[in-house]
């Protein structure tokens, strides 16, 4: 492999100095010993010097092999014949191809060429002229221009790329977002789908509400009669019936009780549901309550090896709550456990948990299948195959009733071992901590803040719904109590706007069905303390 380290180019006297002078570096370099330094540096002169004297210009390369030393020199023109010659005799070979004159000096055995350590003795020794190191800076200088022009282009081209690539972002971009309204819209769309259905099927309820109410109304007379007229035909004393004829009397007038039950059922849930079922609460001695109920369900049992305990052990003297609503609610917890229980035991027991009473009826009865434990509560559901009479609406309606009190009802059940009813109702004292008061009636103010001794830690009282507002968002209220008539801001407006966090209770002389936002609606006429201790102790255990 041939190796360049130096190029001179001979023009002037001064050039034929450095060439020889370089020449002798050169060959010292490469370990020539000392008379060969001596003929190189000579054979450079003397080629430099004829071509100075026949005015050409002499380019002088320096290389080597692994075996010589090589100097090329290229003239203008022909090379002169006294250079060339003196060449020939100097160095071991001299060679003219056209307008170069080729050389070549053996190098020692064993030289081992370093061209790195060989260039930067010659660089040490010749440090660059002025207009060389000018020529140098040229070259690097374009040398970086070209660099800059390629990182240039380069650039140019990895913008195009980029640009390519954000088009394409952008695109999916908006593709993205496109595609994300189209789904919001059709969110929209079906939530709007969504209010209408419900709102529709709210109707379709309180129309079905209201054709059960009509109906039940409608069927009851008639009914009614019908088993007014058999009791009457079957009366001892009427005599005129033979035994065939009283037993097919007697079939109709059990029909027309099985009818009526029905149809009072109904009547009971449209009530409950519709929200113009009555609840009056007032404190309910329980013992007693559980007395009456003892005599009413053990006929239900006559007959059967069933035995019914309604145990009273436990139960708190009494219990702020409706009457009717928690009998209604228990004989149908312990007639349904007498109905569906072949043998064993039906057992109503109380305990209080908490500031809550559970009122447990557990049976030892056929049980409810595990995937049908919630619908037995939706109307008319029965397990298919144990139909034993009923309607199916018993439990809805107790849940309903339940609801209505405060309470919530738990159904737990194991086919074959039998099925246990939690009722479990509010109990022990109404406590509120602040009270805010808006009625601009101040008699009756006063009123409210009597019943609320002892209930409320403190009242807040405003005459108007604006400055019931601005109290309501400003101080820590717990509950308001509000008239719906007032000056400027009147009670229902004062509901819509009041934060969702605070229960409210309406307290008005009109005859209006309570707004939506109200947790209940009391009539000023019909204010007790037991009363507004009820609506208060649901409204806040709610919230
Ligand atoms: P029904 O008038 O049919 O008793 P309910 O609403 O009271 O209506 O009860 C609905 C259904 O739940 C019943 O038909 C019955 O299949 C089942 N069920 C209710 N209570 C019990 C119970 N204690 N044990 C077993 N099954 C029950």
């Amino acid at each position: 492999m041939t190796s360049e380290f130096a190029r001179i180019e001979v023009r002037d006297v001064g050039g034929v100095f450095a060439a020889r002078q370089l020449g002798r570096e050169v060959a010292a370099a490469l370990d020539l010993e000392r008379q060969d330094q001596v003929r190189v540096a000579t054979a450079l002169s003397e080629v430099g010097r004829s071509a100075v004297v026949s005015a050409q210009t002499a380019a002088i390369a320096f290389s080597a092999d692994e075996a010589d030393l090589i100097l090329t020199v290229r003239f203008d023109s022909e090379p002169p014949a006294d250079g060339t010659r003196a060449a020939a005799r100097l160095m071991d070979e001299a060679a003219v191809d056209g307008r170069v004159l080729r050389m070549r000096k053996r190098l020692p055995a064993t030289p081992r060429l370093d061209v790195t350590s060989v260039t930067e003795r010659l660089a040490a020794l010749f440090p660059p002229s002025p207009l060389d190191e000018l020529r140098r800076n040229n070259d690097d200088l374009i040398r970086a221009l070209d660099d800059l022009r390629q990182q240039k282009e380069q650039l140019v081209l990895v913008n195009a790329e980029l640009e390519e690539t954000n088009q394409g972002v952008m695109a999916m971009y908006s593709q993205l977002s496109e595609e994300l309204e189209q789904t919001n819209r059709g969110v929209v769309a079906l939530y709007a789908e969504l209010d209408e259905k419900s709102e529709r099927l709210r109707e379709a309820s309180e129309a079905k509400n209201r054709f059960w109410a009509n109906i039940s109304h409608e069927l009851r007379t008639p009914l009614n009669s019908v088993i007014g007229l058999t009791r009457l035909l079957t009366d001892p004393g009427a005599g005129s019936l033979d035994p065939e004829q009283l037993h097919q009397v007697d079939l109709i007038q059990n029909a027309g009780r099985t009818l009526l039950t029905l149809v009072n059922d109904l009547l009971d849930v449209a009530k409950a549901e519709s929200g113009r079922l009555r609840i009056d609460p007032a404190k309910v001695a329980l013992p007693p309550l559980l007395g009456r109920l003892r005599g009413l369900v053990r006929p239900m049992a006559e007959g059967r090896p069933i035995e019914v305990i309604v145990s009273d052990e436990g139960a708190p003297e009494s219990i702020l709550t409706d009457e009717l609503a928690l009998t209604a609610i228990l004989r149908n917890l312990v007639s349904n456990g007498i109905k569906y229980t072949n043998s064993g035991e039906v057992r109503l027991s109380v305990r209080t948990v908490g500031p809550r009473l559970e009122i447990v009826v557990a049976d030892t009865g056929i049980g409810i299948p595990v995937g049908q434990q919630q619908r037995v509560f939706e109307e008319f559901y029965q397990v298919p195959g144990v139909r034993r009479g009923g309607t199916g609406l018993g439990l809805p309606y107790a849940q309903r009733l339940s609801g209505l009190l405060g309470g919530d009802l738990t159904l737990t059940s194991e086919p074959g071992a039998g099925t246990t009813v939690v009722l479990s109702l509010p109990h022990g004292p109404a406590v509120v901590g602040t009270v805010l008061i808006a009625d601009d009636d101040p008699g009756f103010r006063q009123v409210l803040r009597g019943l609320l001794d002892g209930v409320a830690d403190r009242t807040i009282e405003t005459e108007d719904g604006d400055r019931a507002l601005a109290a309501a968002t400003k101080d820590n209220v717990d509950l308001v109590l509000t008239d719906l008539r007032m000056p400027g801001l009147d009670g229902a407006a004062l509901l819509r706007q009041l934060p969702a966090a605070i229960p409210a209770i309406v307290i008005t002389g009109l005859d209006v069905e309570p707004p939506p936002r109200a947790a209940a609606l009391l009539h000023k006429d019909e204010l007790t303390r037991d009363r507004l201790a009820f609506a208060i102790r649901n409204a806040c255990g709610k919230t």
